[in-house]
């Protein structure tokens, strides 16, 4: 009929809306912010302050957060220390490893902008942001562990607002190619 076949096509755009697919988004993604998985990724002082979350004194394991040596466990990168570009095909490497949907925090000036190393040096990459997409950018030199866990608090805030599919595949040539000519 007439109403049938105007109704049809409003029907199938409110399907995503439907009370089952909102259950199971707010169900995957208190799941997911409620395990983050930390990949053990430090290259140089702000490693120190990150590390001093897995002990007791700041106890990260509360969150969730289980540090893990393999990225095909982790679905979180918090990249602390400075990188060089050298190390800049690993890093993009241990990300593909990483399963989707993944999350990435730059932490320290180092990470961010190269820090002290962003004016006269060859060797260093201006921006973690040019080799994998970033989600919370965490400055300071180095972040008090305090401030880390505000970082992790931030991104549990923006998984919780997710909707399923959101997190878009990652385009690894263009960033690649945008560091080489910086
Ligand atoms: Fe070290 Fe500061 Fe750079 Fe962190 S931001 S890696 S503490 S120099």
């Amino acid at each position: 009929s007439l109403i049938n076949s105007v109704e049809a096509p409003l029907l199938d755009q409110k399907t995503p809306n439907s009370i089952f697919l909102t259950t199971f988004n707010d169900f995957s993604n208190w799941a997911r912010l409620s395990s983050l998985w930390p990949l053990l990724y430090g290259t140089s002082c702000c490693f120190i302050e990150f590390a001093s979350l897995i002990g007791s004194r700041f106890d990260f394991d509360r969150y969730g957060l289980v540090p893990r040596s393999s990225p095909r466990q982790a679905d979180l990168i918090i990249t602390a220390g400075t990188v060089t570009m050298k190390m800049a095909p690993s890093l993009v490497r241990l990300y593909e490893q990483m399963p989707e949907p993944k999350y990435v925090i730059a932490m320290g000036a180092c990470t961010i902008t190269g820090g002290m190393f962003s004016t006269d040096s060859y060797s260093t990459v201006r921006g973690v942001d040019k080799l994998i997409p970033v989600d919370i950018y965490l400055p300071g030199c180095p972040p008090k562990p305090e401030a880390i866990i505000d970082a992790i608090t931030k991104l549990r805030k923006k998984v919780a607002q997710e909707t399923y599919g959101d997190k878009t595949k990652f385009q690894r040539g263009n960033r690649y190619s945008t560091l080489k000519h910086q």
